[in-house]
C-alpha cells in the first residue's frame, strides 16, 4: 500500500497506533519519540533502554514490556534516534538503579547513545553499553567487534531484560548481555530490497533468479550474488555459514531464531527451519527454545536470517524468563494489581517542552548571518537530496539526503530564532542552537557529526564576545570542530567520510586567515578546497561508518557525506560574497 509520505509523519503515526493497540502494555515516553513499558519505571530495579531506527518492526519498539525491554528509542527509518530523545526515553524510565543500553553496531547509534549516557552520568545516572555484533557477513571473525548488529539483537535484549527482571545489578545485566552477544552470530539472505516510505525505487535490486549472501537491514546489499535456492538449499546455505563461526564454549545447546525480513511467507520460513533443525541435529547441537517469524524486519525486504545463541547453563536459565511484549510474549504476565509509583523526575531532567523538533520555534525571516547561511546550505542540499540519498545508497543506507536536509531544516529554524546580529557572539548563539537541532532531528552519524561541528564553531564565537567575525577569529573555532568531530566519530582522514571535505576545509582556512585574507575570501578557498577534496573521494574505498561493511562497492562514487560538506561551505560562501559585495555598494555610495 502507499506509505505516509513524510517521514516526520510517519514515525509519529505508527508509533501512536502501536501505543493505542497496545496500552495494556506500553506508552508513549513523554516529550520524546520513544515507547516504554506500562510498568515502567520500576524502583530499584535496572532499566534495560534499547533502540535504533524504525523500520525494523518488531525491533525495537515492538520488544518493549515486562521481562523485556523497559523502553524502546525510536529513530527516523533507518536512521539512529538523536541524542536528546536517547536521553528523554532513559530518563522516563531510569527506576534509580542505573540503565543499560543496548543497539547494534552502526556508528551513528553509538554515538547519539553514547552522547546520551555522557549526559546522564553527569547527572548521577549509571550506564553501561552492550553493543550487538552478531552479522557474521559484516566483517571478519578476527574483528568480530567491529561487526553490525542484526536479528542477533533480540537475543541480547531478552538475556538483558531477564537478568535486570531478576533484579540483577548493572554490572550483572552488563555481563550477561555482553556473554549473550559474544555467543551470537547470525547470516542472512536476501531476494528482493526494501523501499524506503515516500520513494518510488526499492533501494537495491536482485535480479530475477539470484540472491544476495549476507545482506544488512538497512537496504544494503549483500556481499555475495547467487542463484536462488530453495528454502531448504537456503537452510543448508546458512547453517553451512554459521557452523564455523560458532564460539566453542563447550555447550552443545543454542537458541535459534529464523528471522523473517518483511515479505517473507511463514510458511517458507517453517520450511527452512525444518532442514535448519534436521542439520544442526546432524552437527550435535540441540535447538533450544527456537522461534521462527519475524523479529528484525527492514520494511518489505524478501528475505531471511538465521540467528544462534550458543548457550551455557545462565543464558539458557534466564532465557526461560516470562517476558510479554506486542510482539513476543513468553507465559503471561498478570497486569500489576496496583499502579507502581512512578520516582519524581530529578531536578533538570528533559523538559516539559515536548519534543525537540517541535521545539524549533516559529520561523522569523531575520536571522543574522549565520541563520542566512544555514538558509543557504539548507537550500543547496534540498536540491541535492536525492542524488545524496543516491551517493548513501551505492555502499550505505540511502538516508543521508533526507537526514541532512531534516537536520537542515531544524538548524536553519532554529538560527532564526537567536534574532538579528552577525557578531561572533550572535553568530555563535544561534549555531549553537542550530547544532543542537540538527543533531536531533537528522539523526544518524552525520546528524551526531554535523551537530557537534556546529556547536564546537558557535562555542568558539559565542565565547569572542560582541565583535566582529574575522577569519583570524574563526581559524580556532574551525580547528577545534575539527578535532571535536574526529573525536566523536573516532576516525581520521583517508577513510572516505566527510573528514576528507573537513580537513582541507580547515586547512586552506586556517592557512588564508594566517596572511591576513578577509572572511569571505579565505571561506570561499576553504570551500574550493572542499569541494574539490569531496569529488575526490570517489577514488577511495570506505573505511569508516556503514559504507565500510562494503569497502570497495563504493569505488567510483563520491562520499556523500563529504560531498554535503563541501554543498553547505559552497552555500555558505556565497552568502559572504554577498554580504561583501552589498556593504562594498554600501561603502561606494556613501
Ligand atoms: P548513517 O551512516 O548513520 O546512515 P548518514 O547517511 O546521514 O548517516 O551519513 C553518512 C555520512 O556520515 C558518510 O558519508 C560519512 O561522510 C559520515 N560518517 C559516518 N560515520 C563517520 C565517522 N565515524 N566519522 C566521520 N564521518 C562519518
Ligand atoms: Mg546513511
Amino acid at each position: 500500500m502507499p506509505s505516509v509520505e513524510d517521514p516526520a509523519v510517519f514515525k509519529s503515526a505508527w508509533i501512536q497506533g502501536l501505543v493505542s493497540s497496545y496500552s495494556r502494555l506500553v506508552a508513549p515516553v513523554p516529550d520524546a519519540y520513544g515507547v516504554m513499558s506500562a510498568h515502567a519505571p520500576e524502583r530499584g530495579r535496572v532499566s534495560v533502554v534499547i533502540g535504533g531506527g524504525c523500520g525494523h518492526y518488531p525491533a525495537f519498539a515492538g520488544l518493549v514490556g515486562p521481562g523485556l525491554a523497559d523502553a524502546a528509542v525510536v529513530g527516523d527509518v533507518f536512521t539512529s534516534p538523536s541524542a536528546e530523545q536517547v536521553y528523554r526515553t532513559a530518563n522516563a524510565v531510569d527506576g534509580g538503579a542505573g540503565v543499560f543500553f543496548g543497539y547494534g553496531n552502526y556508528s551513528g547509534d553509538v554515538m547519539h547513545f553514547g552522547l546520551a549516557a555522557r549526559r546522564l552520568a553527569a547527572e548521577g545516572v549509571d550506564s553501561r553499553t552492550v553493543l550487538v555484533t552478531d552479522d557474521v557477513a559484516s566483517g571478519s571473525a578476527q574483528e568480530s567487534a567491529q561487526r553490525r548488529g542484526v536479528a542477533g539483537g533480540f537475543f541480547v535484549f531478552r538475556i538483558a531484560a531477564a537478568a535486570a527482571a531478576r533484579g540483577y545489578d548493572l554490572d550483572g545485566v552488563a555481563r550477561v548481555a555482553a556473554r549473550a552477544n559474544a555467543m551470537t552470530r547470525t547470516f542472512g539472505a536476501a531476494f528482493g530490497g526494501c523501499t524506503l516510505p515516500g520513494q518510488n525505487e526499492p533501494l537495491f535490486t536482485v535480479p530475477e533468479g539470484t540472491m544476495e549472501l549476507g545482506l544488512g537491514i538497512h537496504g544494503e546489499s549483500g556481499l555475495r550474488r547467487v542463484p536462488a535456492q530453495d528454502p531448504a538449499g537456503l537452510a543448508d546455505t546458512l547453517v553451512d555459514t554459521l557452523l564455523p563461526e560458532l564460539p566453542h564454549a563447550g555447550s552443545r545447546r543454542a537458541a535459534v531464531l529464523l528471522n523473517g525480513l518483511g515479505q517473507t511467507p511463514y510458511e517458507d520460513l517453517f520450511v527452512c527451519y525444518e532442514r535448519v533443525h534436521r542439520r544442526l541435529a546432524e552437527a550435535g547441537i540441540a535447538a533450544h527454545r527456537p522461534e521462527v517469524g519475524e523479529f528484525v524486519t527492514s520494511l518489505d525486504m524478501a528475505g531471511l536470517s538465521l540467528s544462534l545463541m550458543v548457550l551455557d547453563d545462565e543464558l539458557a536459565d534466564l532465557y526461560s524468563e516470562p517476558c510479554q511484549s506486542p510482539a513476543f510474549t513468553m507465559a503471561p504476565i498478570a497486569e500489576p494489581a496496583v499502579p507502581r509509583s512512578r520516582p519524581a523526575p530529578r531536578p533538570g531532567a528533559g523538559t516539559a517542552s515536548g519534543p525537540a523538533h517541535t521545539a524549533a520555534t516559529a520561523p522569523t525571516p531575520d536571522g543574522g548571518v549565520a541563520a542566512e547561511a544555514l538558509a543557504a546550505a539548507l537550500a543547496a542540499v534540498e536540491s541535492h537530496e536525492q542524488e545524496l540519498g543516491r551517493l548513501d545508497a551505492v555502499a550505505g543506507d540511502g538516508d543521508h539526503g533526507q537526514g541532512i536536509v531534516r537536520g537542515l531544516r531544524a538548524a536553519a529554524a532554529a538560527a532564526r530564532t537567536s534574532g538579528p546580529g552577525d557578531s561572533a557572539e550572535a553568530s555563535g548563539r544561534a549555531l549553537l542552537l542550530a547544532g543542537t537541532a540538527l543533531a536531533d532531528a537528522a539523526g544518524g552519524a552525520s546528524g551526531a557529526l554535523y551537530g557537534l561541528l556546529l556547536t564546537e564553531i558557535g562555542g568558539g564565537l559565542a565565547a569572542a564576545g560582541p565583535v566582529p567575525v574575522t577569519a583570524k577569529l574563526l581559524s580556532p573555532s574551525v580547528e577545534a570542530a575539527f578535532e571535536a568531530v574526529c573525536e566523536l566519530g573516532g576516525g581520521t582522514v583517508g577513510e572516505k567520510t566527510m573528514l576528507d571535505a573537513l580537513a582541507p576545509f580547515r586547512g586552506t582556512l586556517v592557512e588564508h586567515a594566517a596572511a591576513g585574507a578577509p572572511l569571505a575570501a579565505a571561506w570561499t578557498a576553504a570551500a574550493v578546497a572542499a569541494t574539490d577534496a569531496a569529488r575526490a573521494t570517489a577514488d577511495m574505498p570506505a573505511r569508516r561508518g556503514r559504507a565500510a561493511r562494503l569497502g570497495e562497492r563504493g569505488r567510483g562514487h563520491a562520499d556523500p557525506g563529504a560531498t554535503s560538506l563541501a554543498l553547505m561551505a559552497s552555500a555558505a560562501a556565497d552568502v559572504l560574497n554577498a554580504r561583501c559585495a552589498t556593504a562594498d555598494s554600501d561603502a561606494e555610495s556613501r
